[in-house]
């Protein structure tokens, strides 16, 4: 009897990592998405290059850094270098121009947070986003898809995490939860504090890669080629990931007093960082430290009502992968 339990186990987890590779699978975005991508890409830096010959074109965001779903919007930077220009004037300048090349929606938001031109593509029907001299966010762009190539699991498990974020109502910055990169983030955290570990901590190994941007020294090993099979000596499958992910953040992450950071791919205390009070707005319900910005909480959007929501959120995530019959359809069930 005992024999044939261990057998039904086996079975119902295969069953469920089946389950979860096929939601990830349809996620993934087609290769003729894609190569539309790289098309629109490559007219708007036609466009840019004879207004501004000196400037560069990067995408950032989820369409660069493999951790995008099919029909994602599309985040462009454009890095002009000369320290005299006038943001708001250039982000006007380029939204003229993109209108007299027919494309629609072209909206100059200078006075956002991030000021941005918007703009969609009537044929494709792709929407973008065009942040000015943003390297930062490339650069964290390129860890993210970096970190990507060494085990397929990292995005395998980002997928699920970020699908599970938008259909529960908790990828909402402004609405006090957390932003697609936050969550990115800590998968790559959860899977560098797995024992076997799943992935390694890039910049605490020899730098390959290092560049300045606003005074930050980004540097890390970035030949991820030579680490494949980094994580082979963990079997855990995704089934098994998903349910000790959400394990972790309902009942073992310390909310009171850990860190955690990808820098390191190590748990630091409130303490050290000195993050142990509200400073502004800042209230470090929920401490995500940003790989290169280190001074920078990924979870400050978080406040003391938006802090219950994910908690619970977490709790039930957990639970159902614990309890529920069939996890991969409760688990995205609209909130
Ligand atoms: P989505 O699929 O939801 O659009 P995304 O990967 O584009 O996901 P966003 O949260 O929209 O993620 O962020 C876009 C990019 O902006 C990130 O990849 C990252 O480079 C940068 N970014 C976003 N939030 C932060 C932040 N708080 N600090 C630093 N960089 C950030
Ligand atoms: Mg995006």
């Amino acid at each position: 009897r005992m024999l044939k339990r261990q057998m039904l186990c086996r079975l119902d987890i295969d069953w469920l990592n089946a389950a979860f590779l096929a939601i990830y699978e349809s996620l993934v975005p087609l290769e003729e998405e894609t190569a539309k991508q790289k098309q629109f890409f490559m007219l708007l830096e036609k466009l840019v290059s004879k207004e501004w010959p000196e400037a560069r074109l990067y995408l950032y965001g989820s369409c660069a850094n493999s951790f995008g779903v099919s029909k994602s919007d599309i985040d462009v930077c454009l890095a002009i270098e000369d320290a005299e220009i006038n943001k708001s004037e250039v982000l006007l300048k380029l939204a003229d121009i993109l209108q007299s090349d027919n494309f629609q929606n072209v909206q100059a938001l200078t006075r956002a947070r991030v000021p941005i031109v918007k703009l969609m593509e009537p044929v494709s029907g792709i929407s973008c986003d065009i942040c000015l001299n943003n390297v930062l966010a490339v650069v964290n762009t390129k860890l993210l898809r970096d970190y990507a190539q060494i085990d397929v699991r990292l995005r395998q498990l980002a997928f699920i995490v970020k699908h599970w974020a938008k259909s529960r109502g908790v990828n909402a910055t402004y609405q006090g939860t957390l932003s697609s990169y936050a969550y990115v983030i800590m998968c790559i955290h959860f899977l560098q504090q797995r024992r076997p570990a799943i992935l390694p901590c890039l910049q605490e190994m020899g730098t390959t890669y290092s560049i300045t941007v606003d005074d930050i020294q980004c540097a890390y090993f970035d030949q991820v080629e030579k680490l494949h099979g980094f994580g082979s000596r963990n079997k855990e499958a995704i089934a098994q990931l998903v349910w000790a992910f959400f394990n972790y953040w309902a009942y073992r992450h310390d909310y009171a007093n850990a860190v955690i950071s990808v820098r390191t791919g190590s748990i630091l205390s409130k303490r050290e960082k000195d993050w142990t009070r509200r400073i502004g707005n800042d209230r470090h319900l929920i401490c995500i430290e940003d790989p290169f910005e280190i001074s920078h909480d990924l979870g400050r959007v978080v406040d003391k009502f938006s802090i219950k929501v994910l908690r619970e959120e977490f709790e039930r995530a957990a639970d159902i992968m614990q309890y529920d019959p069939n996890p991969c359809v409760t688990l995205f069930e609209p909130y």
